[in-house]
């Protein structure tokens, strides 16, 4: 009896009716992926739980640490794929049990497929007396030391205990591709998780003012990438180089004004990079009122300057300390703080304007070779490459 690694679907995807099977059919893929370069015995898809032995199931741990990053996932174990009657079950749990420490058990038993002659209460019965009758361990229903979990299947049953939790969402790969506005802050990798969480692809594009301030955001742009890539297996990080557009703009345009115009200048570079590369939609990390250029008069002159596409701020309404909680938890935080110089605070006063004015801003632009300008930083984009797992 070899052990396998279970996952579980998230309850979402399995409750799509219409789109159901594309989205099982995406994460099925996603979980290949997962599994390279490893010597896999067997892969067994099932309609809402997939699992994976390995020829050398010691590596079952390492491999599990994969999954931490699997969008689509609600729980995984490692556990047993044993015959479908009772002293088979019985001998899973003993395996299982015996390697594990605590005074109290759950059963929860669940039954995708109607196929066993009992029903899911009468096998937590049957199972739980067995436990308690064979280990010096008693039943608590509220908060177990061990929870057995049962799944009962067609011709086979799934044992394990103590699920761990996954990241839930959709698969990613079903969400479309957008364009990722990536600066080296806190807020946008924590965006970027949100959408990929959410099924969405994404293409990263990082502005950097670069030999004008020195290289550090366009590193932590690398290593943000690096890490969030693990989300969705290959991304794309465009650096778009931005002082010649800044140092045009400080040349001809009023200081407070300066971060409005550059971020107005940014999501049009986007826009045609993102259309270049057939991504839907644009996302930033902004969230209401954090900082002077994310008022909501200051947002709107913002979205004016982009034409067709949507943009997306997955973070509008939630507050610093719930972002940097996430950013802690993708393990981002610890590259977003490390100091640099945002090509945006590049010749800015210290109190920019809070309530940009469309019809001034217009004005300003008004001889301004806009598209020329744009057109010429896009061209500029150095794109890199990042593949997980290698
Ligand atoms: P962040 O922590 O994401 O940098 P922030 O609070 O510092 O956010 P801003 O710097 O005003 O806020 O940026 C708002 C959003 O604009 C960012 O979340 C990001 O999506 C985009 N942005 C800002 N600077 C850059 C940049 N250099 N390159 C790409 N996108 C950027
Ligand atoms: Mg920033």
């Amino acid at each position: 009896m070899n052990p396998v690694l279970i996952l579980r679907f998230y309850h979402e995807i399995v409750l799509k009716k219409g789109n159901r099977y594309l989205f099982v059919q995406q994460l099925r893929e996603n979980i290949n992926k997962i599994v390279k370069g490893y010597d896999v015995d067997s892969l067994k898809h099932g309609p809402m739980v997939t699992t994976i032995s390995l020829n050398n199931h010691l590596d079952l741990e390492a491999l599990k640490e994969r999954l931490v990053t699997l969008n689509g996932i609600e729980k995984f174990s490692i556990g047993y794929r044993v015959s479908l009657d009772i002293l088979s079950i019985e001998k899973a749990i003993m395996k299982l049990i015996e390697c594990k420490k605590g005074d109290s058990f759950k059963i929860r038993t669940s039954r995708t497929d109607k196929v066993f002659h009992l029903k899911s209460p009468e096998v937590n019965k049957l199972f739980g007396d067995f436990v308690r009758e064979k280990y010096d361990l008693k039943v608590d229903l509220n908060n177990p030391d061990i929870v057995v979990n049962i799944q009962l299947l067609k011709n086979s049953a799934l044992v394990s205990i103590n699920e761990e939790i996954g990241i839930g969402g959709m698969p990613v790969g079903v969400g479309g591709l957008m364009a990722m506005m990536l600066s080296g802050g806190i807020d946008s990798p924590v965006a970027a998780q949100m959408m990929m969480n959410r099924g969405a692809k994404v293409i990263f594009v990082h502005f950097h003012s670069y030999p004008l301030v020195d290289g550090t955001s366009k590193e932590k742009a690398k290593e943000l990438t690096e890490l969030l890539n693990r989300y969705q297996f290959d991304s794309t990080l465009l650096m778009v180089p931005f002082g010649q557009i800044q140092q045009k703009l400080i040349l001809t345009t009023p200081p407070e004004y300066r971060v409005v115009l550059y971020r107005r200048f940014m999501v049009r570079i986007t826009e045609l990079l993102a259309i270049k590369y057939g991504a839907k939609a644009i996302v930033t990390g902004e969230s209401l009122g954090q900082v002077s250029s994310q008022t909501i008069e200051n947002i709107s002159v913002i979205d004016n300057a982009v034409r067709e596409l949507p943009m997306i701020r997955p973070l509008i309404g939630m507050d610093k300390n719930s972002i940097v909680t996430d950013a802690r938890r993708i393990g981002s935080y610890p590259i977003s703080i490390i100091p640099d110089q945002d090509c945006c605070s590049l010749f800015v006063p210290k109190h920019p304007v809070t309530k940009g004015s469309l019809k001034l801003v217009e004005s300003i632009e008004e001889n301004l070779p806009i598209s020329q300008m744009v057109t010429e930083a896009a061209d500029l984009a150095e794109s890199l490459h990042f593949h997980w797992p290698n």
